[in-house]
């Protein structure tokens, strides 16, 4: 259908792990732990990935960059998010705007959020002010968050014409 909207959503979990690198829409971020995954398991910026990829009906990243596939060995998430919106270009479509929530209990998120957002804005062709990371803690509630990182995204794309 053609419509001038789509909106997609993401989601990714990333299990902690001694001697790995936290990093978090492609800003690293001090931590005693990181993540684990076969790339740099950068949780946040794969949500972003599947949320592009959900709004065009395109598959998940897993479908675009196998675990399987050696290239994507410790891979820069950012590198794919940049492939990723080359896709979305080529569609005729631009991001309007990105939503997202970091959920764990450690480490604290806040002194973080900004250099995030700008982070993501550059790849994403926007601007800081239309992309939104926040960050929630569960205080243990949830099994995951003890064991790994949660991150959920919604973005919107808009058609460049119709
Ligand atoms: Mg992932």
């Amino acid at each position: 259908m053609i419509t001038p909207y789509r909106i997609g959503y993401g989601f990714d979990l990333h299990r902690w792990e001694n001697g790995r690198r936290l990093v978090l829409g492609g800003v690293e971020i001090p931590h005693e732990q990181g993540l684990l995954g076969h790339s740099d398991a950068d949780a946040l910026t794969h949500a972003v990935i599947d949320a592009l990829l959900g709004a065009l009906a395109l598959g998940d990243i897993g479908q675009h960059f196998p675990d399987t596939d050696p290239r994507y060995k410790d891979a820069d998430s950012m590198e794919m998010l940049r492939t990723i919106m080359a896709l979305v270009g080529n569609k005729g479509f631009q991001v309007g705007n990105v939503d997202s929530t970091i959920v764990t209990d450690a480490p604290k998120m806040a002194p973080h959020l900004l250099k995030i957002r700008r982070s993501l804005a550059k790849d994403l062709l926007v601007t800081e002010d239309d992309v939104s990371v926040k960050a929630t803690r569960t205080e243990g509630v949830i099994f995951p968050v003890t064991n790994g990182l949660l991150a959920m995204a919604q973005v919107l794309l808009i058609r460049r014409s119709i």
